[in-house]
């Protein structure tokens, strides 16, 4: 047994369908004030629905939460919260909203709940981000928590299989980099093994059918244990690469994760044995990167870079600021290493040694 620390699980999660009912009780038991929901535009009717049935608890709706978090929509959440009074916000969407939540909690102190309706894990996590001139700034603090996650399956039905897959994609990243991340634990092991096979396993039947129970509610099960474990280890390679390519070039957060996975994974694999091996377990079969390709296939994800809108020459800029601050990664990388991992995302080429077409 290898030396390990574990930090405390610091937030309180309250799960299943129809758990949206005790909101008001979560907001009780958390000592909140009158708060401001924030979303995404198109999460609009959700918010308004949830902010109905707490009159008494909500001070209006904030609906222009953006992905990676621009800077002019904090200040425009800022006014909107001051002019409204809220004194605490409830996030509910994706990692857009929540993403808000802990910029406001960061700066302007507003404590925050979340209802989390992606797959993309940032309620369970101290990581924010704020966007400024093409360039994100992350840290990580204990002040972007929020006091609570509601998490109920229910609201994801309304979520559409192609953003649905690739945010379960991204959530198999949390997973997947947290087995080899250099504070892995027992206990993020055994949840990231769990993970990965749960959302591997849901995946296919939230895409074939957005609307069943049963595969919604195994995959936001599987979404809570990929964030807990980005929650509680240190992201290499992969998570770099996506932060670079998200904040630099713009490129959509989720399906980027969903492109890069199975290269990184083909390239950092090879040094991180154990990590492969819980893989294989997890995924029953023993070459996790192709399995995962092949998922990808199957799911109808974006093969390439090239699809999201990235440029070839944008490869360079990424390539250069990959580098520049690097993550801990299992694998030392160069420059030509990431040059030829990033061409082959960009083509939607099989990752080198993969012979796995669907
Ligand atoms: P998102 O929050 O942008 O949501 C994607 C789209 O789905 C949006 O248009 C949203 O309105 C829509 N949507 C969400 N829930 C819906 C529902 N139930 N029904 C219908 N439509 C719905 O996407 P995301 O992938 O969850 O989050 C991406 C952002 O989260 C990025 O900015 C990323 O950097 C950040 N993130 C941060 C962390 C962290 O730890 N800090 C972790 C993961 C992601």
């Amino acid at each position: 047994m290898r030396d390990f620390a574990v930090p405390a699980l610091p937030t309180r999660v309250a799960f299943g369908s129809g758990r949206l009912a005790s909101l008001r009780d979560e907001l009780t038991n958390t000592g909140l004030g009158p708060a401001v929901l924030l979303c995404t535009a198109s999460g609009r009717e959700l918010a308004h629905r949830v902010a109905a049935e707490l009159p008494e608890a909500t001070v209006g709706v904030f609906d222009q939460a953006r992905m990676h978090v621009p800077r002019a929509t904090v200040e425009a959440a800022r006014k909107a919260a001051a002019s409204l009074g809220a004194e605490a916000c409830i996030a509910v969407g994706g990692g857009s909203a929540v993403g808000l939540a802990k910029a406001l909690a960061l700066e302007a102190a507003l404590p925050y709940m979340a209802v989390p309706t992606t797959y993309s894990g940032s309620e369970m996590t101290a990581v924010w981000g704020i966007t400024e001139a093409r360039e994100k700034t992350t840290g990580r603090d204990e002040r972007v928590r929020p006091r609570a996650v509601v998490y109920d399956p229910d609201l994801t039905a309304s979520l559409s299989a192609g953003v649905s897959v690739t945010s379960g994609v991204n959530a198999i990243a949390h997973a997947a980099e947290a087995l080899y991340a250099p504070d892995r634990s027992p206990l993020t092991d055994l949840m990231a093994r769990e993970a990965v096979r749960a959302m591997t396993a849901a995946l296919p039947g939230v895409a074939e059918r957005p609307d069943a129970p049963g595969a919604r509610s195994s995959a936001l099960y599987a979404a809570w244990l990929c964030g807990t474990c980005l929650g509680m280890t240190t992201m290499s390679l992969h998570h770099k690469l996506c932060h670079v390519l998200g904040g630099a070039l713009d490129l959509p957060h989720a399906p980027t994760h969903a492109v890069l996975l199975p290269h990184v994974l083909a390239f950092n694999l090879t040094a991180a044995p154990e990590a492969r091996e819980l893989l294989a377990q997890a995924l029953d079969d023993d070459d996790p990167p192709a399995h995962l390709w092949r998922l990808n296939q199957t799911l109808g994800v974006p093969a390439s870079l090239r699809e999201l809108g990235a440029d070839r020459a944008d490869l360079a800029t990424a390539n250069v600021q990959t580098l520049a601050v690097p993550y801990p990664n299992p694998r030392p990388v160069d420059r030509n290493d990431l040059d030829r991992l990033l061409s082959a995302a960009f083509a939607g080429d099989a990752p080198p040694g993969l012979s796995c077409r669907a």
